[in-house]
C-alpha cells in the first residue's frame, strides 16, 4: 500500500464531497448530499483510486482505463449514484435501444452541485462562476446527446443562470425547483393512496 496515494486519494474525495455537501445545503437537500459520493469509499472504488492515485491533477479512473481499458471504479460509482446522467438510461422499448432518461429534479440538483465543487477545485485560483458552463458546453456527452434531452437543457438554464447573476441567483432558483418538485411528488403520492 502506497501511503502517499492512500492519503492523497483519501483527501482529495473528502475534501470534493464537503464542498458538494455546502452546496447542497444551499440547494435544499441537505439529507441527500451527506450521502454524496459515499460509494468511494468502498473496497472496489477506493482501492482503484489508491492505485491509480494522479496526484490529485487527474481522475484515477483515466489512468486505470488506460491500463485496463476499462475502469472498474467508474463503473462501480455510475451504477449506484443517481446524480450522474449515466445511471440514468435504460432500455427503450421502442427505438429497441438502451437510451437516456430525464433525470428527476433532485438528482439534476446534485449533479449541478457536483459540477461546481469539482469546477472549483480543477480550475482553483482561476475559478469564476462562467467554468461549469464552458465544461458543460464543450462536454462531448452532451453533444453526442448522451443526457435527456429535458435533463440537459434544465442543466443548461441553470449553469447560465450562474454564470451571468452568480450563487446566490442560481441556488435560490434551484431550491425553488426543488421545493416544487418534492410537492408534487407528495401530491402523487397522496393521489395513489386515495385511490387504494
Ligand atoms: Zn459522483
Amino acid at each position: 500500500m502506497q501511503w502517499k496515494a492512500f492519503w492523497g486519494h483519501l483527501s482529495t474525495i473528502t475534501r470534493h464531497r464537503h464542498t458538494v455537501i455546502r452546496h447542497c445545503w444551499k440547494a435544499g437537500i441537505f439529507w441527500q448530499g451527506l450521502r454524496h459520493d459515499l460509494s468511494k469509499y468502498s473496497p472496489t472504488e477506493f482501492c482503484q483510486g489508491v492505485r491509480y492515485y494522479q496526484g490529485g491533477r487527474r481522475s484515477p479512473n483515466e489512468a486505470e482505463r488506460e491500463d485496463l481499458g476499462y475502469s472498474l471504479a467508474w463503473m462501480h460509482h455510475k451504477g449506484r449514484n443517481r446524480h450522474h446522467f449515466e445511471y440514468w438510461c435504460d432500455y427503450n422499448p421502442i427505438t429497441k435501444r438502451v437510451d437516456p432518461v430525464r433525470m428527476p429534479m433532485r438528482y439534476l440538483a446534485e449533479m449541478f452541485c457536483d459540477r461546481v465543487a469539482a469546477s472549483k477545485i480543477y480550475n482553483k485560483e482561476r475559478y469564476d462562476t462562467t467554468c461549469p458552463l464552458t465544461y458543460f458546453q464543450n462536454s462531448s456527452a452532451r453533444k453526442r446527446g448522451e443526457l435527456h434531452k429535458e435533463t440537459a437543457d434544465e442543466l443548461m438554464e441553470l449553469l447560465e443562470l450562474l454564470a451571468s447573476h452568480g450563487e446566490g441567483a442560481a441556488f435560490s432558483e434551484l431550491r425553488r425547483r426543488v421545493k416544487s418538485d418534492r410537492r408534487l411528488r407528495h401530491e402523487k403520492k397522496r393521489d395513489r393512496k386515495k385511490k387504494d
